[in-house]
């Protein structure tokens, strides 16, 4: 099965960005049953709600 040309490759976890939280949907994988996670849209993390705007 062939996979979408614009996937994102996202490197391994990693504990060095702030403010970003591991998907709770998708583990942090970014992909749920197959599909780009809609939660964090693929990217495996989620911003943190810090401060606002
Ligand atoms: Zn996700």
């Amino acid at each position: 099965m062939p996979t979408d040309p614009a996937e994102p490759n996202l490197p391994p976890q990693d504990d060095s960005a702030a403010g970003e939280n591991i998907c709770p949907q998708c583990s942090g994988s970014g992909r749920l049953d197959g599909q780009p996670c809609p939660t964090c849209d693929g990217t495996g993390k989620v911003m943190e709600g810090i401060g606002g705007g």
